[in-house]
């Protein structure tokens, strides 16, 4: 037995997903404390800060002010925030106070050079950047331990400094017993850099992601006995769950495999953060955030999951791919050599590079923003041989996507790629081009971006990596929502999902539902998608956008497309519970089922799909029955009342309905309950278009045409089997008025009104009183105006409410009422929020 000590050291990560607020904060500390023995730990900014930063910068240099204020505020709230929440000590609390205030102060600043100088240069950005880790943890300062050798915007750490660095700072307060916490991301930069004598010593950032190399460089620095990256992944998993979501949590990775994944876009690892402790025996863990006690995933030397010759995938969009062809190109010596290196003078880096074996072309995958000044360069570079025809052109083709199939153990097992591109093959997946890394541990191709999604599954599903047994991504807490139509009651309802917070539920605290997000917005013209979701800033600016009259198609990241093509596209992502809700009025049956095809939910609000042909509403159900989708549609009816839910409860009890009657158009109602108080019907009706109870043509609710809808609705559940023809419809429109412009009816209402007072006066007479009524059998649908006498309970309704009577077996001779508000934005937008919630 070895008598040598085993370090106990730990650095322990906590990523910015994971530091949403002063709850994840403390759930952070409380890790920390959980354990024993010496700990470093190394701090992202909170959760969207870099982005904040970043996109404040960027909006500055273009000149872009409005917001800009009220956004740094709001930061500089959140760190005050979190602050008064984790400091006990007053006089600390102070000093840190004040210390975020002078960040911003300076960040305030800047942003305002910025807006005069529109130039935004590499240091400037990470000047600004860096503030999200340093106010994130102040007690080391990242400059004194992580030491690069830059460039700015992504330096490269240099090893040995840091090394020493680290021991010398860090070394004397772990002996002491102290607990140091240490801002990620950032880096001194080289010393002939370092020409600001300020306060605050510049910072190199590491590349987005760049915590994770900064907890890696700490291990490696101290001797880690091990690294533990917590995020809000229950581990490594064999794809990105957002595409593949029957992704699962990889137990152990060997590290080189881990390397390869991060390196080819997996998200989760900053893409050279395992470089500082290979081949040092320091395993790193990624553990997830929100359940300290699963196990995660461990990246170490051991080489395990035989069975699994291939463990992951990983993706990189927005690639193009350049090629350079020629015959002339044959045998000739130095021609890769040249492009690599043109491109390294541009800082262009290459992730996949493929070399016909007839030489005729040498073709490789580049970012798609960086693909132009690449072709510009390298036409430069070999102008002459272009000239003599050598090389006869150098192109490039954008909308590409580069795949990485890894694993260890595909050296030992041939035809692995045969099995890869019959997967793709039996997808009908089309490959630009392939490349195998020389390690056998890779082997990468480039598809179109668009079908970079299904070719993962299929090569997921080809290796049953479902399979692979540290449990499933346990992602889908989230009900996705997508939203067709964005008019009144949609941004209402917009305006709701925000507010239940869905974007909170993170740190493992478990809320009652799970949480809402808005990921995609659709209209007439065309779509607003984040897959990640919409923030509520998306969400304002989109409601600004629609207020102005405008499409989605019209939003900076909107596209155009038809609401079918819309939901197709959406449907390519792996989308938590996606429920799209029909907030529209359309006749959108044919978006109905391409969104139920595509395995989402469906909550209208809309009438329309379920009260057309027979034959259209029974291809619905039809439709979601079969892949068991649920269509829920309690706002079509009441609103926001629970008649459908009254309706299932019965039902579901045993107890058999046998008619449904009632009030069901608050307009209609509003409109009669003010005649019936001696209001001529000319003025009523103007008084219902002012508080915005009608349809734009107020002939529309007058026609009973909506009533008519909701009674089919209704009585499709009991078993109604007739079509929109047979519901008997009784119209308050005379045939004359019906074929006049909008304006010429306004024109004429007067006429009406003796003949509506003469029906008010004649139910008063005999103290009954007018309503429009729907009475609903399995045989019968009838909606009209009925005299009603005063014992009724649909006498007694006032307003916009609407009342609902079922007689049932159990209540035959007294029916079961519900009543309540059956109009109106909030009660509509409640249902529908209702019925979402209801799903998950
Ligand atoms: P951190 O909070 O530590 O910075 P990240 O947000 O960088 O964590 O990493 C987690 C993200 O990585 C998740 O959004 C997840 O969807 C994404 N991801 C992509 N590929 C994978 C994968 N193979 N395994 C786990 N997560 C992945
Ligand atoms: N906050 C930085 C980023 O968002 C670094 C990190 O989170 O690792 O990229
Ligand atoms: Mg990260």
């Amino acid at each position: 037995m070895s008598t040598a000590k085993r370090p106990t050291l730990e650095i322990h990560k906590f990523g910015g997903a994971s530091l949403t607020d002063v709850a994840a904060f403390r759930h952070a500390v409380s890790i920390v404390r959980g354990r024993t023995g010496q700990r470093v730990v190394v701090c992202s900014a909170p959760q969207g800060v870099t982005d904040a930063l970043l996109g404040m910068a960027k909006r500055a240099r273009g000149g872009r002010e409005v917001g800009l204020a009220g956004e740094s505020i709001a930061l500089r709230r959140r760190y005050q925030t979190i602050l008064q929440a984790m400091v006990p000590s007053k006089t600390a609390r102070r000093a840190a106070a004040d210390e975020i205030d002078r960040s911003f102060d300076e960040l305030d600043a800047l942003v305002t050079s910025l807006l005069v100088l529109k130039e935004l240069t590499p240091r400037t950005s990470d000047f600004i950047a860096a503030r999200g880790e340093r106010l994130s943890a102040r007690y080391v300062d990242a400059v004194d331990v992580v030491i690069t050798d830059g460039p700015y915007g992504g330096a490269s750490p240099n090893l040995m400094l840091t090394d020493m660095a680290t021991r010398k700072v860090l070394r004397p307060l772990l002996e002491k017993g102290m607990l140091p916490v240490v801002p990620g991301f950032l880096g001194a930069v080289p010393a002939s850099d370092d020409d600001d004598p300020g306060l605050v010593r510049p910072a190199a950032t590491l590349g987005r992601g760049g915590t994770d190399l900064t907890a890696t460089l700490m291990g490696r620095a101290l001797g880690a006995r091990e690294v533990l990256l917590w995020k809000d992944v229950p581990g490594m998993l064999t794809a990105d769950p957002r595409v593949v979501p029957n992704a699962r949590v990889i137990p152990q990775l060997h590290i080189r495999e881990a390397a390869e994944l991060a390196y080819f876009g997996a998200k989760v690892l900053h893409p050279r953060a395992l470089i500082p402790v290979s081949g040092r025996n320091i395993p790193v863990f990624v553990r997830p955030f929100g359940d300290p006690t699963a196990t995660g995933t461990e990246i170490s030397g051991r080489r395990t999951l035989d069975r699994y010759p291939v463990k992951a995938l990983s993706a990189m969009p927005g690639q193009a791919l350049v090629t350079i062809t020629g015959n002339g190109m044959l045998g000739v010596p130095g021609i890769a050599a040249r492009t690599f290196a043109a491109l390294f003078q541009e800082q262009i880096s290459v992730s996949l590079i493929s070399q016909s074996s007839s030489e005729q072309s040498i073709c490789f995958s580049v970012p798609e923003g960086t693909a132009k000044r690449a072709r510009t360069r390298l036409c430069e570079e070999f102008r002459e041989e272009i000239s003599r025809e050598e090389v006869s052109g150098v192109e490039a083709t954008m909308g590409l996507a580069t795949l990485a199939v890894v694993g260890v153990g595909m050296a030992g097992h041939p035809g692995i790629a045969g099995r890869v591109f019959r997967a793709l093959a039996d997808a009908r997946i089309n490959i630009v081009a392939i490349a195998q890394g020389s390690s056998e541990l890779n082997i990468s191709f480039v598809v179109a971006s668009g079908e970079a999604a299904a070719a993962q599954r299929a090569i997921h599903d080809a290796f049953q990596l479902a399979k692979i047994g540290g449990g499933a991504a346990a992602r889908g807490d989230h009900l996705d929502v997508v939203m067709l139509g964005f008019g009144q009651i949609g941004r209402t309802l917009g305006d709701m999902i925000v507010k239940t917070g869905g974007r909170d539920a993170r740190g493992g605290r478990k809320s009652d539902g799970r949480p809402l997000r808005v990921v995609g917005v659709i209209d007439r013209g065309g779509y607003v998608f984040d897959p990640e979701g919409l923030s509520t800033r998306d969400l304002g600016a989109l409601i600004a956008l629609k207020e102005g009259g405008r499409s989605f198609a019209d939003a900076p990241d909107g596209r155009a497309a038809k609401p079918t093509e819309a939901v197709a596209t959406f449907a390519k992502h792996a989308l938590s519970s996606p429920v799209l809700v029909d907030v529209t009025a359309d006749e959108t049956t044919p978006i109905v089922k391409e969104a139920l095809r595509a395995g989402m939910d469906v909550v209208l609000a809309n009438k329309r799909p379920l009260a057309g042909s027979r034959q259209a509403s029974s291809e619905l159900q039809a439709l979601a029955n079969e892949s068991g989708q649920r269509i829920l549609f309690e706002a079509t009816v009441g609103a926001g009342l629970p008649i459908l839910d009254t309706y299932k409860k019965l039902v579901e009890s045993g107890d058999k309905v046998l008619k449904i009657e009632g009030c069901v158009s608050g307009t209609l109602g509003f409109l009669i309950t003010e005649i019936g108080r001696g209001r001529p019907f000319s003025e009523s009706l103007r008084r219902a278009m002012e508080k915005g109870y009608t349809e734009p043509d107020p002939r529309d609710d007058l026609s009973g045409a909506d009533v008519g809808r909701k009674a089919l609705i209704l009585g499709r559940l009991l078993g109604f089997d007739g079509e929109p023809e047979d519901v008997d419809v009784e119209s308050l429109v005379p045939e004359a008025y019906r074929k006049l412009s909008l304006p010429a009816f306004l024109g004429r209402l007067e006429e009406l009104d003796t003949d509506w007072e003469r029906r008010a006066n004649a139910a008063r007479s005999k103290g009954a009183t007018l309503r429009y009524v729907a009475s609903v059998t399995k045989n019968r649908i009838a909606v009209g105006l009925k005299v009603v006498d005063g014992a009724s309970p649909f006498a007694a309704l006032k307003g916009t409410d609407n009342q609902i009577a079922f007689t049932t077996t159990r209540y035959r001779q007294n029916p079961l009422i519900v009543t309540g508000p059956g109009a109106g934005l909030a009660v509509t937008a409640g249902g529908v929020l209702n019925d979402i919630l209801s799903l998950g």
